[in-house]
Protein backbone atom coordinates (compact mmCIF):
# COMPACT_ATOMS: atom_id res chain seq x y z
CA UNK A 1 0.00 0.00 0.00
CA UNK A 2 1.41 3.36 -0.59
CA UNK A 3 2.49 5.12 1.82
CA UNK A 4 1.54 8.94 0.68
CA UNK A 5 -1.82 10.03 0.10
CA UNK A 6 -2.73 10.83 -3.77
CA UNK A 7 -4.08 14.27 -2.44
CA UNK A 8 -0.62 15.07 -1.45
CA UNK A 9 1.07 13.87 -4.78
CA UNK A 10 -0.36 16.27 -6.68
CA UNK A 11 0.79 19.52 -5.05
CA UNK A 12 4.51 20.31 -4.36
CA UNK A 13 6.32 21.95 -1.71
CA UNK A 14 6.71 25.77 -1.47
CA UNK A 15 9.25 27.01 -3.57
CA UNK A 16 9.65 29.85 -2.08
CA UNK A 17 10.33 28.38 0.98
CA UNK A 18 12.79 25.74 -0.78
CA UNK A 19 14.95 28.83 -2.26
CA UNK A 20 15.23 30.50 1.72
CA UNK A 21 16.31 27.51 2.81
CA UNK A 22 18.69 26.59 -0.37
CA UNK A 23 19.91 30.11 0.44
CA UNK A 24 20.67 29.80 3.90
CA UNK A 25 22.02 26.12 3.55
CA UNK A 26 25.00 28.14 1.20
CA UNK A 27 25.57 30.88 3.91
CA UNK A 28 25.89 28.11 6.76
CA UNK A 29 28.45 26.14 4.34
CA UNK A 30 30.44 29.63 3.86
CA UNK A 31 29.07 30.42 0.32
CA UNK A 32 28.89 34.29 -0.32
CA UNK A 33 25.04 34.61 -1.13
CA UNK A 34 22.58 37.52 -1.16
CA UNK A 35 19.13 35.91 -0.63
CA UNK A 36 16.67 38.35 -2.31
CA UNK A 37 14.19 34.40 -2.00
CA UNK A 38 12.24 35.23 0.95
CA UNK A 39 9.53 37.79 1.06
CA UNK A 40 10.18 39.13 4.54
CA UNK A 41 10.91 42.24 5.98
CA UNK A 42 14.69 42.96 6.88
CA UNK A 43 13.58 45.46 9.85
CA UNK A 44 13.35 44.17 13.36
CA UNK A 45 9.38 43.76 14.78
CA UNK A 46 9.18 47.59 16.67
CA UNK A 47 10.06 47.45 20.03
CA UNK A 48 6.65 48.68 21.71
CA UNK A 49 5.51 45.19 20.16
CA UNK A 50 8.23 43.15 21.67
CA UNK A 51 7.84 44.77 24.69
CA UNK A 52 3.86 43.50 24.65
CA UNK A 53 5.53 40.25 24.20
CA UNK A 54 7.39 40.38 27.10
CA UNK A 55 4.72 41.66 29.54
CA UNK A 56 2.53 38.61 28.32
CA UNK A 57 4.87 36.32 28.79
CA UNK A 58 5.68 38.04 32.45
CA UNK A 59 2.21 38.03 32.61
CA UNK A 60 1.22 34.49 32.46
CA UNK A 61 -0.68 34.67 29.49
CA UNK A 62 0.99 32.18 28.22
CA UNK A 63 -1.99 28.84 28.09
CA UNK A 64 -4.74 27.87 26.11
CA UNK A 65 -6.74 30.57 24.44
CA UNK A 66 -9.95 30.73 22.72
CA UNK A 67 -9.36 28.69 19.42
CA UNK A 68 -9.37 31.31 17.06
CA UNK A 69 -8.19 34.08 19.14
CA UNK A 70 -8.54 36.16 22.48
CA UNK A 71 -11.20 38.61 22.16
CA UNK A 72 -8.69 41.64 22.95
CA UNK A 73 -7.16 40.97 19.29
CA UNK A 74 -10.72 40.46 17.84
CA UNK A 75 -11.61 43.64 19.13
CA UNK A 76 -8.14 45.37 18.19
CA UNK A 77 -8.92 43.59 14.31
CA UNK A 78 -12.42 45.03 14.05
CA UNK A 79 -11.33 48.29 14.77
CA UNK A 80 -8.55 48.36 12.48
CA UNK A 81 -10.86 46.85 9.56
CA UNK A 82 -12.92 50.10 10.94
CA UNK A 83 -10.09 52.81 10.53
CA UNK A 84 -8.83 51.37 7.75
CA UNK A 85 -11.01 49.82 5.43
CA UNK A 86 -14.53 51.47 6.54
CA UNK A 87 -15.32 47.52 7.14
CA UNK A 88 -17.72 47.09 9.93
CA UNK A 89 -17.23 43.81 11.37
CA UNK A 90 -18.26 42.17 15.31
CA UNK A 91 -15.85 39.75 17.01
CA UNK A 92 -17.69 37.11 16.06
CA UNK A 93 -17.06 37.62 12.36
CA UNK A 94 -13.17 37.25 13.12
CA UNK A 95 -10.79 34.68 12.79
CA UNK A 96 -7.08 34.47 14.04
CA UNK A 97 -4.74 31.73 12.92
CA UNK A 98 -1.04 30.52 12.40
CA UNK A 99 -0.41 33.27 9.97
CA UNK A 100 -2.08 34.48 6.86
CA UNK A 101 -1.49 31.34 5.30
CA UNK A 102 -3.44 29.29 8.05
CA UNK A 103 -6.24 31.62 7.09
CA UNK A 104 -6.72 30.96 3.51
CA UNK A 105 -5.70 27.01 4.19
CA UNK A 106 -8.78 26.93 7.16
CA UNK A 107 -10.74 28.58 4.86
CA UNK A 108 -10.72 26.56 1.85
CA UNK A 109 -10.66 23.36 3.91
CA UNK A 110 -13.76 24.67 5.21
CA UNK A 111 -15.51 25.51 1.81
CA UNK A 112 -14.22 23.31 -1.21
CA UNK A 113 -16.00 20.26 -2.10
CA UNK A 114 -14.41 17.86 -4.84
CA UNK A 115 -14.42 19.34 -8.43
CA UNK A 116 -15.48 23.16 -6.93
CA UNK A 117 -13.15 25.38 -8.71
CA UNK A 118 -11.26 28.70 -7.57
CA UNK A 119 -10.19 31.24 -9.94
CA UNK A 120 -6.44 32.26 -9.13
CA UNK A 121 -5.03 35.32 -11.19
CA UNK A 122 -1.63 34.74 -12.40
CA UNK A 123 1.23 35.55 -11.43
CA UNK A 124 -0.55 34.55 -8.09
CA UNK A 125 1.36 33.33 -4.76
CA UNK A 126 3.10 30.32 -5.00
CA UNK A 127 0.46 28.57 -1.92
CA UNK A 128 -2.79 29.69 -3.72
CA UNK A 129 -2.75 26.43 -6.32
CA UNK A 130 -1.49 24.06 -4.17
CA UNK A 131 -4.21 24.67 -0.89
CA UNK A 132 -7.18 24.47 -3.18
CA UNK A 133 -5.63 21.23 -4.98
CA UNK A 134 -5.03 20.01 -0.15
CA UNK A 135 -8.69 20.77 -0.22
CA UNK A 136 -9.96 18.90 -2.85
CA UNK A 137 -10.32 22.08 -5.07
CA UNK A 138 -9.35 22.81 -8.60
CA UNK A 139 -7.69 25.50 -9.38
CA UNK A 140 -8.46 27.80 -12.70
CA UNK A 141 -5.60 30.22 -13.35
CA UNK A 142 -6.44 33.22 -15.18
CA UNK A 143 -3.21 34.84 -17.03
CA UNK A 144 -2.78 38.21 -16.45
CA UNK A 145 -0.71 39.75 -18.62
CA UNK A 146 2.48 42.34 -18.26
CA UNK A 147 0.61 44.86 -20.82
CA UNK A 148 -2.03 45.23 -18.21
CA UNK A 149 0.45 45.50 -15.10
CA UNK A 150 0.06 41.98 -14.48
CA UNK A 151 -3.78 43.17 -13.09
CA UNK A 152 -6.54 40.94 -14.71
CA UNK A 153 -9.21 42.20 -16.34
CA UNK A 154 -12.43 42.06 -16.26
CA UNK A 155 -13.02 40.07 -19.23
CA UNK A 156 -10.17 37.84 -17.98
CA UNK A 157 -12.49 36.87 -15.44
CA UNK A 158 -15.40 36.81 -16.98
CA UNK A 159 -14.29 33.95 -18.90
CA UNK A 160 -12.90 32.01 -16.24
CA UNK A 161 -15.67 31.60 -14.35
CA UNK A 162 -17.92 28.19 -14.12
CA UNK A 163 -20.85 27.06 -12.49
CA UNK A 164 -18.39 25.44 -10.64
CA UNK A 165 -16.70 28.55 -9.18
CA UNK A 166 -16.94 28.98 -5.70
CA UNK A 167 -13.98 31.72 -4.87
CA UNK A 168 -11.89 34.13 -6.68
CA UNK A 169 -8.55 34.74 -4.66
CA UNK A 170 -7.63 38.29 -5.06
CA UNK A 171 -3.86 40.09 -4.05
CA UNK A 172 -3.52 43.30 -4.15
CA UNK A 173 -0.96 44.92 -3.55
CA UNK A 174 0.51 41.40 -5.27
CA UNK A 175 2.94 38.70 -4.81
CA UNK A 176 5.43 38.41 -6.72
CA UNK A 177 4.64 41.17 -8.88
CA UNK A 178 3.44 44.04 -6.28
CA UNK A 179 0.99 45.28 -8.89
CA UNK A 180 -1.78 46.91 -6.91
CA UNK A 181 -5.27 47.45 -8.12
CA UNK A 182 -7.10 51.31 -8.50
CA UNK A 183 -10.32 51.48 -7.07
CA UNK A 184 -11.26 52.06 -10.62
CA UNK A 185 -9.69 48.42 -11.39
CA UNK A 186 -10.93 46.58 -8.79
CA UNK A 187 -14.35 48.09 -9.67
CA UNK A 188 -14.38 46.18 -12.84
CA UNK A 189 -13.55 43.26 -10.93
CA UNK A 190 -16.59 43.47 -8.38
CA UNK A 191 -18.76 43.99 -10.87
CA UNK A 192 -18.14 41.02 -12.39
CA UNK A 193 -18.56 39.62 -9.36
CA UNK A 194 -21.96 41.38 -8.60
CA UNK A 195 -23.18 39.29 -12.05
CA UNK A 196 -22.40 35.90 -10.40
CA UNK A 197 -23.85 35.62 -7.05
CA UNK A 198 -22.81 32.37 -6.78
CA UNK A 199 -18.82 33.50 -6.59
CA UNK A 200 -16.98 34.54 -3.41
CA UNK A 201 -14.04 36.41 -3.11
CA UNK A 202 -11.55 35.56 -0.61
CA UNK A 203 -8.80 38.56 -0.61
CA UNK A 204 -5.51 38.59 0.85
CA UNK A 205 -4.55 42.33 1.81
CA UNK A 206 -1.37 41.10 3.47
CA UNK A 207 0.44 43.81 1.86
CA UNK A 208 -2.17 46.44 2.57
CA UNK A 209 0.60 49.00 4.05
CA UNK A 210 3.53 48.67 1.38
CA UNK A 211 2.30 50.82 -0.90
CA UNK A 212 4.27 53.60 -2.40
CA UNK A 213 4.20 57.06 -5.15
CA UNK A 214 0.13 58.21 -4.91
CA UNK A 215 -1.15 54.50 -4.70
CA UNK A 216 -4.62 54.15 -2.38
CA UNK A 217 -5.24 50.63 -1.25
CA UNK A 218 -8.92 49.63 -1.35
CA UNK A 219 -10.26 46.24 -0.73
CA UNK A 220 -13.52 44.42 -2.14
CA UNK A 221 -15.64 44.71 0.03
CA UNK A 222 -15.09 48.10 0.59
CA UNK A 223 -15.38 49.32 -3.27
CA UNK A 224 -18.49 47.33 -3.73
CA UNK A 225 -20.42 47.04 0.03
CA UNK A 226 -23.22 44.39 -1.62
CA UNK A 227 -20.20 41.94 -1.80
CA UNK A 228 -19.92 42.31 2.05
CA UNK A 229 -22.08 38.78 2.89
CA UNK A 230 -19.43 36.69 0.41
CA UNK A 231 -16.10 38.19 0.82
CA UNK A 232 -13.91 36.83 3.22
CA UNK A 233 -11.40 39.81 3.90
CA UNK A 234 -7.65 37.84 5.02
CA UNK A 235 -4.91 39.82 6.29
CA UNK A 236 -2.31 39.64 8.48
CA UNK A 237 0.82 41.49 11.13
CA UNK A 238 3.86 39.83 9.41
CA UNK A 239 4.71 42.13 6.49
CA UNK A 240 3.71 45.83 7.46
CA UNK A 241 4.96 45.14 11.24
CA UNK A 242 8.00 43.26 10.86
CA UNK A 243 6.61 40.15 12.33
CA UNK A 244 6.79 36.75 9.68
CA UNK A 245 8.18 34.59 12.76
CA UNK A 246 5.63 35.38 15.24
CA UNK A 247 2.82 33.66 12.88
CA UNK A 248 -0.61 35.98 12.99
CA UNK A 249 -2.92 36.19 10.40
CA UNK A 250 -6.80 37.02 10.59
CA UNK A 251 -9.51 37.64 8.48
CA UNK A 252 -13.18 38.81 8.70
CA UNK A 253 -16.13 37.29 7.00
CA UNK A 254 -19.79 36.21 7.52
CA UNK A 255 -20.37 34.46 10.86
CA UNK A 256 -21.16 30.94 9.18
CA UNK A 257 -17.47 30.73 7.48
CA UNK A 258 -15.65 32.27 10.25
CA UNK A 259 -17.26 29.35 12.64
CA UNK A 260 -16.81 26.74 9.50
CA UNK A 261 -13.09 27.80 9.31
CA UNK A 262 -13.07 27.59 13.56
CA UNK A 263 -13.79 23.95 13.37
CA UNK A 264 -10.99 22.77 11.20
CA UNK A 265 -8.68 24.82 13.80
CA UNK A 266 -10.36 23.36 16.35
CA UNK A 267 -9.34 20.63 14.91
CA UNK A 268 -5.79 20.78 13.48
CA UNK A 269 -3.61 23.15 15.76
CA UNK A 270 -6.09 25.00 17.90
CA UNK A 271 -5.38 28.53 18.95
CA UNK A 272 -2.29 30.86 17.58
CA UNK A 273 0.32 31.32 19.89
CA UNK A 274 -1.04 33.07 22.89
CA UNK A 275 2.06 35.45 23.35
CA UNK A 276 2.30 36.46 19.84
CA UNK A 277 -1.48 36.98 19.95
CA UNK A 278 -0.65 40.08 22.75
CA UNK A 279 2.10 41.08 20.43
CA UNK A 280 -0.47 41.27 17.54
CA UNK A 281 -2.57 43.56 19.99
CA UNK A 282 -0.21 46.20 20.62
CA UNK A 283 0.41 45.87 16.42
CA UNK A 284 -2.68 46.67 15.66
CA UNK A 285 -3.77 49.21 18.62
CA UNK A 286 -0.52 50.99 19.20
CA UNK A 287 1.52 53.53 17.32
CA UNK A 288 1.45 53.50 13.14
CA UNK A 289 3.70 55.81 12.71
CA UNK A 290 6.76 53.62 11.40
CA UNK A 291 4.46 52.60 8.66
CA UNK A 292 5.16 55.61 6.70
CA UNK A 293 9.40 56.23 6.66
CA UNK A 294 9.16 52.18 5.67
CA UNK A 295 7.22 52.85 3.20
CA UNK A 296 9.59 55.67 2.03
CA UNK A 297 12.66 53.25 2.58
CA UNK A 298 10.90 50.65 0.61
CA UNK A 299 10.35 53.08 -2.38
CA UNK A 300 13.49 54.13 -2.88
CA UNK A 301 14.50 50.31 -2.63
CA UNK A 302 12.32 49.37 -5.47
CA UNK A 303 13.06 52.51 -7.39
CA UNK A 304 17.16 51.10 -7.12
CA UNK A 305 16.17 47.81 -7.98
CA UNK A 306 14.14 48.70 -11.07
CA UNK A 307 16.71 50.86 -12.36
CA UNK A 308 19.89 48.60 -12.28
CA UNK A 309 17.70 45.70 -13.56
CA UNK A 310 16.25 47.60 -16.43
CA UNK A 311 19.51 48.56 -17.41
CA UNK A 312 20.25 45.15 -18.72
CA UNK A 313 19.54 43.68 -21.66
CA UNK A 314 16.56 41.55 -22.36
CA UNK A 315 15.44 42.16 -19.35
CA UNK A 316 12.01 44.46 -18.61
CA UNK A 317 10.94 45.16 -15.03
CA UNK A 318 8.10 46.86 -14.52
CA UNK A 319 7.49 49.34 -11.44
CA UNK A 320 4.95 47.95 -9.12
CA UNK A 321 2.92 50.12 -6.76
CA UNK A 322 3.62 47.91 -3.83
CA UNK A 323 4.47 45.08 -1.67
CA UNK A 324 8.25 44.83 -1.63
CA UNK A 325 9.05 42.39 -4.97
CA UNK A 326 9.61 43.10 -8.74
CA UNK A 327 9.18 40.74 -11.18
CA UNK A 328 11.02 41.10 -14.00
CA UNK A 329 10.43 39.31 -17.66
CA UNK A 330 13.85 37.69 -19.01
CA UNK A 331 12.21 36.74 -22.21
CA UNK A 332 15.51 38.27 -23.87
CA UNK A 333 17.77 35.97 -22.33
CA UNK A 334 15.99 32.68 -23.05
CA UNK A 335 18.22 30.37 -25.46
CA UNK A 336 22.15 31.95 -24.12
CA UNK A 337 24.50 30.51 -22.18
CA UNK A 338 25.81 31.63 -18.95
CA UNK A 339 29.48 32.36 -18.74
CA UNK A 340 29.94 28.87 -16.62
CA UNK A 341 28.43 27.05 -19.70
CA UNK A 342 24.93 26.81 -18.35
CA UNK A 343 22.04 27.08 -21.23
CA UNK A 344 19.46 29.53 -19.78
CA UNK A 345 16.33 27.28 -21.32
CA UNK A 346 13.61 28.91 -18.48
CA UNK A 347 13.71 31.01 -15.68
CA UNK A 348 14.10 28.21 -13.77
CA UNK A 349 17.71 27.27 -15.19
CA UNK A 350 17.95 31.44 -14.85
CA UNK A 351 17.46 31.02 -11.29
CA UNK A 352 19.52 28.05 -10.73
CA UNK A 353 22.26 29.55 -12.36
CA UNK A 354 22.14 33.13 -10.91
CA UNK A 355 22.43 30.88 -7.89
CA UNK A 356 25.42 28.82 -8.68
CA UNK A 357 27.66 31.18 -10.56
CA UNK A 358 27.07 34.51 -8.58
CA UNK A 359 25.41 33.32 -5.11
CA UNK A 360 22.37 35.64 -5.53
CA UNK A 361 19.04 33.70 -4.71
CA UNK A 362 15.50 34.92 -6.23
CA UNK A 363 12.25 32.58 -6.83
CA UNK A 364 11.92 31.82 -10.38
CA UNK A 365 8.45 32.77 -12.29
CA UNK A 366 7.29 29.27 -12.71
CA UNK A 367 6.72 28.66 -9.44
CA UNK A 368 3.94 31.83 -9.72
CA UNK A 369 2.67 30.83 -12.44
CA UNK A 370 4.10 33.31 -15.24
CA UNK A 371 6.81 32.86 -17.05
CA UNK A 372 10.13 33.88 -17.98
CA UNK A 373 10.39 35.83 -15.30
CA UNK A 374 11.80 36.28 -11.56
CA UNK A 375 10.95 37.68 -8.61
CA UNK A 376 13.15 39.78 -6.29
CA UNK A 377 12.30 40.71 -2.92
CA UNK A 378 13.64 44.02 -2.29
CA UNK A 379 13.46 43.75 1.80
CA UNK A 380 16.59 44.05 2.76
CA UNK A 381 19.35 46.67 2.79
CA UNK A 382 20.62 49.06 -0.09
CA UNK A 383 24.03 47.70 0.14
CA UNK A 384 23.00 43.96 -0.33
CA UNK A 385 20.78 44.90 -3.31
CA UNK A 386 23.47 47.10 -5.07
CA UNK A 387 25.60 44.20 -5.15
CA UNK A 388 23.26 41.50 -6.29
CA UNK A 389 21.93 43.68 -9.23
CA UNK A 390 25.57 44.78 -10.16
CA UNK A 391 26.07 40.70 -10.12
CA UNK A 392 23.01 39.99 -11.98
CA UNK A 393 24.36 42.41 -14.29
CA UNK A 394 27.27 40.98 -15.01
CA UNK A 395 25.76 37.57 -15.11
CA UNK A 396 23.53 38.64 -17.69
CA UNK A 397 26.23 40.59 -20.20
CA UNK A 398 28.27 37.38 -19.17
CA UNK A 399 25.99 35.22 -21.26
CA UNK A 400 26.50 34.49 -25.21
N1 LIG B 1 4.92 35.03 1.62
C1 LIG B 1 6.35 34.97 1.67
C2 LIG B 1 6.95 34.75 0.31
O1 LIG B 1 6.25 34.71 -0.67
C3 LIG B 1 6.81 34.00 2.71
C4 LIG B 1 7.14 32.59 2.29
C5 LIG B 1 5.92 31.79 2.01
O2 LIG B 1 5.26 31.39 2.96
O3 LIG B 1 5.67 31.61 0.82
O4 LIG B 1 8.16 34.66 0.20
Amino acid sequence: MELLSKTLARVKPSPTIAVTNKAAELKRAGRDVIGLGAGEPDFDTPQNIKDAAVKAIAEGKTKYTGVDGIPELKEAICAKFKRDNNLEYTPAQVSVSGGGKQVLYNALMATLNDGDEVVIPAPYWVSYPDMVLLAGGTPVIAQASVQTGYKLTADQLEEAITPKTKWLIFNSPSNPTGAGYTWDELKEITDVLMRHPHVWVMTDDMYEHLFYDDFKFCTPAEVEPRLYDRTLTVNGVSKAYAMTGWRIGYAAGPVELIAAMRKVQSQSTSNPCSISQWAAVEALNGTQEFLEPNNTLFARRRDLVVSMLNEIDGMNCPVPEGAFYVYPSISGLIGKTSAAGTKITDDETFATALLDETGVAVVFGAAFGLSPNFRVSYATSDEALKEACTRIQNFCAGMT
